[in-house]
C-alpha cells in the first residue's frame, strides 16, 4: 500500500477542468483534496498564472514508480506536450512524497526524486498541502519538519504570490 502527496498544476486552457481530470481519474484512490490556489508562474518563463492544488491518494497496488507513471498518463490524457522546462502546460502532476506503509520512500534518480527536490521551496506546493493535511511533515536532506514550518521559512513574497481561490474540486471521498 502506498500513499502519495500529489502536486497538480495547470496554466493552459480550462485550468480547473484539467485539475478536476486528475481527481476524476484517480477516483476512489483520492483521500483528500486541497482548495484551489492561483500562482504566478515560477522559474523565469513568461507565461500565464497556474491553478494549483494538492491531492492525497493511496492505492494498494501501486508502488512509487507506479504513481509516477499514473501521473504521466494523466498528463498525456490532458494533451500535455513536453516543451520548455518550467514552461506552460495543460497539466503537471508531481509526486511530492510517497509512503510505502509507514516508510517514507527516498529516491535520488533523475526519473524519480523523492521527496520532490523543490517542494520545500514552493509556496504553491506547501500552502495547498497544509490545507489538505495539516499535520503533514516533509523531510529535506535529513531534516524532518512540519509543512507549516517549511512554509514559515519561505520568503514572504513567495507566499504572497499564492492566492486561495473560491474554486473547488469535486470529490466523492467516502466517509469511513
Ligand atoms: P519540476 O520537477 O521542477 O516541478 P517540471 O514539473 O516542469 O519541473 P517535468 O518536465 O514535468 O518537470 O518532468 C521532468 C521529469 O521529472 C519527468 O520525466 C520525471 O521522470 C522526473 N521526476 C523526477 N522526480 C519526480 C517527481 N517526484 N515527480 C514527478 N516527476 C519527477
Ligand atoms: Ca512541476
Ligand atoms: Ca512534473
Amino acid at each position: 500500500m502506498t500513499k502519495v502527496v500529489l502536486s497538480i498544476g495547470s496554466n493552459v486552457g480550462d485550468r480547473l477542468a484539467r485539475l478536476q481530470s486528475v481527481v476524476d481519474g484517480l477516483g476512489e484512490a483520492v483521500r483528500a483534496v486541497s482548495p484551489v490556489y492561483e500562482t504566478a508562474a515560477w522559474g523565469g518563463v513568461e507565461q500565464g498564472a497556474f491553478l494549483n492544488a494538492v491531492l492525497i491518494a493511496d492505492d494498494p497496488d501501486l508502488d512509487c514508480h507506479g504513481w509516477l507513471r499514473r501521473g504521466q498518463q494523466l498528463e498525456q490524457e490532458a494533451d500535455r506536450v513536453r516543451g520548455q522546462r518550467w514552461g506552460p502546460r495543460t497539466l503537471d502532476v508531481d509526486i511530492v512524497t510517497c509512503h510505502d506503509g509507514d516508510t517514507e520512500v527516498r529516491s535520488a534518480t533523475a526519473e524519480l526524486t523523492l521527496p520532490h527536490p523543490y517542494a520545500h521551496l514552493r509556496a504553491f506546493v506547501l500552502m495547498p498541502w497544509l490545507a489538505a493535511e495539516p499535520e503533514a511533515t516533509l523531510t529535506v536532506a535529513d531534516t524532518t519538519r512540519p509543512v507549516s514550518l517549511w512554509l514559515e521559512e519561505l520568503d514572504p513574497a513567495e507566499r504572497a504570490g499564492v492566492r486561495r481561490t473560491d474554486l473547488a474540486l469535486r470529490t466523492e471521498i467516502a466517509a469511513d
